[in-house]
This record gives structure tokens, sequence and C-alpha cells, in this order.
């Protein structure tokens, strides 16, 4: 499978849409906190991140979904800070703990190197791990990356709380979507996540991920797409209504363990 970016390249739009981004960090509205800030003066909004992406783990990975992971592991690059602040985030000393991540600061060409080196170690993909806070620093490291020879394709793997703007500026160079919709209500997701309007934020984005990717969920000879299975609900628990009962995607996407899968 060709990454969907290299068209993108091959015409200049990628450094073009990596430049547009770029400059949105000057009043910082990439994700739907929108908090305004100069990031590339050096000033942090709500996710405590700056003019350079936080990087900490670049590694092989075989604890994602099993069409992403194959025989040879995810390219995952997991990014440091983030955009919401679970109570219950199993990654705290990544998310959270801002301070410790300021020593995993890294340049655009040292973001584009770590893709390049999961492309040589045989990884089928760069999974991208919450990149919402680092778009504009992810495409420009990918113009770099591609033209030095990256040719894996991209998987952005996210908690769904996106912007529908950027969301465009990715469509064509984003090959999978992954975001693990997290709230149907936003009460709960102020109350444990920060995130007041979480929900008409992440279903926005899923309209938008849909409306680029389609819903059809394909895999290669060699890949696995399992069956949908029925959330597990404990006695007494109020019944959540399934995605596809909510009338916005109509039941068309694929969902896994509570992810929604867009491929294409
Ligand atoms: S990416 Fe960070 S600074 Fe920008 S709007 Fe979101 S939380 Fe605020």
């Amino acid at each position: 499978m060709l990454p969907s970016y290299l068209a993108l390249a091959e015409s200049g739009e990628l450094t073009r849409r990596a430049a547009r981004l770029v400059r949105m960090l000057e009043a910082c509205d990439i994700c739907p906190k929108d908090c305004g800030v100069n990031r590339l003066r050096g000033e942090v909004g709500f996710c405590w991140s700056g003019a350079e992406a936080v990087v900490s783990a670049i590694v092989p990975h075989f604890g994602e979904e099993p069409c992403l992971t194959g025989t040879r592991g995810a390219g995952n690059i997991f990014f440091g800070n983030c955009n919401m602040r679970c109570a219950y985030c199993q990654n705290w000393q990544i998310s959270q703990d801002w301070k410790g991540q300021r020593r995993n600061a890294v340049s655009v060409e040292v973001l584009a190197g770590a893709m390049l080196a999961l492309q040589e170690q045989g990884c089928h993909n760069v999974n991208l791990v919450s990149p919402t806070h680092f778009v504009p620093q992810i495409v420009a490291a990918l113009a770099v990356a591609v033209r030095r020879g990256l040719r894996l394709p991209l998987v952005y793997n996210t908690n769904a709380y996106d912007s529908v703007p950027v969301l465009r500026l990715l469509d064509g160079i984003v090959d999978i979507y992954l975001p693990d919709l997290k709230y149907s209500d936003n009460a709960m997701a102020k109350e444990y996540s920060v995130a007041g309007n979480y929900v008409e934020a992440s279903r926005a984005a899923l309209k938008e991920m849909y409306r680029q990717m389609g819903c059809d969920l394909v895999v290669d000879e060699a890949g696995l797409a399992p069956p949908p299975h029925p959330p597990q609900r404990r006695r007494g628990e109020p019944r959540v209504p399934p995605l596809h009962r909510r009338g916005t995607l109509a039941g068309r996407v694929p969902q896994h363990h509570g992810a929604v899968l867009p491929h294409e």
C-alpha cells in the first residue's frame, strides 16, 4: 500500500500544509481547547506544549489492533503531554508530567529521523500516538522524511478531541484514523478529563474522519479485521446507546473494543 501523502509531497502541497499548520501555532487553535497562545514564542496552553514536539518513546509495538501490528509491529511514536487530563490515564508520566517531558522536546529533523528509523526496523506503519497537539510538527517532519525516503502508511491514533479545520488539513496525509472515543456525556468528560466540550468536538471530528476515509476496513492478505464486540456492561449500569443508534454515522464505521476504525 502506497501512503496517500506521497502524491501531496510530489505536488508541493505537503510542504504548504505544513507551513499553514505551523502558522496556526502563533495563536494556537490546533485542538478544540482553542487556547490562542503563541507556541512559536514559547508560550504554552492547556497541553503545556511549545514550538517543538515532545517524543517520549519510539518503538515497534505489538499492543495495538492486530491489523496494525501485523508480524513486525506498528511503528509507534508516543508523543508527550496531552490536550486532555484523563484521571485514569495509564500513561500519566507521558501525558501529564509536563515538567519531566521537557527533556524530550525534539526538532522536526529528529522527528523525521524517528519515522525513518521505524521504517528501517521493518514496522508496517508509523503509528502516531496522541498526536493532536503536535500536528504541525508532525506534518513538517513528514515532509522532511518523505524527501529522505519514507514510504510507510501513517496512522493517526487519537483521543478524538480534534479540531475539524486541522483534520481537513490532514486529508490526503493520514492513511488510517484510529480515534478512541471516550465520552458521550460532557459532564463526565469535564470531570474526568477536563474536556467539557468533548462530545460535540469528538463527534464533529469523527464525522470529518469518516468523510475523508469512508467506512471500509481494508486489510491485506496477511491482515486481520476482527468483528465488533459488544461492550461489557455491569448489572445496574445505564445502557449507552451504540454510536450507530445515535444517527450520526449510522452503523457504517467499524468498531473494535471501543475504538472506531475508519480505514481505507
Ligand atoms: S494544542 Fe495545546 S495550546 Fe493548542 S489549543 Fe490545544 S491545548 Fe491549547
